[in-house]
């Protein structure tokens, strides 16, 4: 990556670590961010050494880093787990983002970023972090995106992406009803130029009442358009979707309908299920044994760091980047996901 490119500092070109402007033994900083967030709530953070993460928790190795860039979208979907923080001004400055993957391979030797919002591609330094985490740190570079009139800026990184993963909500007008009008045939558009550029791609759909009878289908489209993977998850009641319970599988036994119907289909792509969506369900909320290796960690725009997406939709996050010191930080509470042993999310085949 070169050094000159917008919004990354010579030092972040060059992989050096910035100096902290403030020793992490000050008392708590607090993060920029809307009152609304309720960030007086957080504790002052502890004095701690380099790397709080395998202190705190024994966690050395981390394959993955999640980054969510901004929570700003170019939708508003009735289903999105953000819900009225996809109006926050939260985001990363390029700078910040370079920083994290490499302090999280430094520390923790990740090897993958996923970089998601939000919506990455309205993202307007997309370009210089993909580049970095390709070219400077090595990374094999995820891209979730909803793949809405992403063309130029699909051109521009392309070389940069390992794969790209465009989220459907099911076949034409049911993804249009829950998204906007035109954007099925923009994500698919979008699948095609990316496979004539040369980029592996995947798909995701979060099952709901209207999609769940048409996953199978969807699976075959996506199988004759060269893509991949198809990962499927379960609708939550948190965001959006806590404001359209209309949107909920209500049924278990649909969820053994479409798993059935999957088994049975000859299918080439590959169909993964989240582990809400398995025969056996989700584990309960118990603390996990310990382990000193875990698949991903993820980040959302304020710099909160989680190891479980089932804590998605609350604050109960153990560990933060703070932007102003370049550092990872411990911030415990009664209800963060150490303290409750929220376990992470396991995927599986049909
Ligand atoms: S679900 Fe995805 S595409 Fe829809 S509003 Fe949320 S971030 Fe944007």
């Amino acid at each position: 990556m070169e050094a000159d490119e917008p919004g990354i500092s010579k030092d972040i070109a060059a992989g050096r670590r910035k100096r902290p402007r403030t020793s992490i033994a000050q008392p708590y900083t607090r993060l920029r961010g809307p009152a609304v967030l309720g960030h007086d709530d957080f504790p002052p953070t502890k004095p701690q050494g380099d790397n709080v993460i395998e202190e705190v928790t024994g966690v050395r190795k981390i394959r993955m880093l999640y980054l969510q860039l901004l929570y700003r979208c170019n939708f508003a979907c009735g289903h999105c787990f953000h819900g009225e923080r996809l109006k926050y001004a939260d985001a990363y400055t390029a700078e910040q983002a370079c920083n994290l993957m490499r302090l999280m391979q430094q520390q923790h030797g990740t090897e993958a970023v996923t970089l998601l919002g939000g919506e990455p591609f309205v993202y307007k330094d997309l370009a210089p972090v993909v580049r970095y985490a390709k070219h400077t740190l090595g990374q094999v570079v995820e891209i979730c995106t909803n793949g809405y009139r992403i063309g130029p800026r699909l051109r521009e990184i392309a070389p940069c992406i390992d794969l790209l993963r465009i989220s459907l909500e099911g076949i034409g007008n049911t993804n249009d009803a829950i998204r906007r009008d035109g954007s099925y045939t923009a994500a698919l558009d979008s699948i095609a130029l990316a496979r004539g550029l040369g980029v592996r791609t995947g798909a995701t759909l979060t099952v709901n009442r209207h999609n769940i009878s048409e996953v199978v289908d969807l699976a075959y489209t996506l199988q004759a358009l060269g893509v991949s993977q198809l990962k499927l998850h379960q609708l939550r009641p948190v965001g959006n979707a806590a404001l359209h319970p209309e949107l909920l599988v209500t049924d278990p036994a649909d969820y053994s309908v479409m798993r059935d119907q999957l088994r049975s289909a000859p299918l080439r792509i590959e169909v993964v299920l989240d582990e809400d969506l398995s025969e056996d369900g989700a584990l309960p909320c118990a603390m996990p044994g310990p382990r000193d290796e875990i698949d991903r960690i993820e980040s959302d725009p304020r710099g909160a760091l989680t190891m479980s997406c089932k804590a998605v939709g609350k604050d109960s996050h153990a560990f933060w980047y703070d932007k102003d010191t370049d550092r990872i930080v411990h911030r415990p509470s009664a209800k963060d996901e150490v303290t409750l042993g929220i376990p992470d999310v396991v995927y599986s085949h049909a």
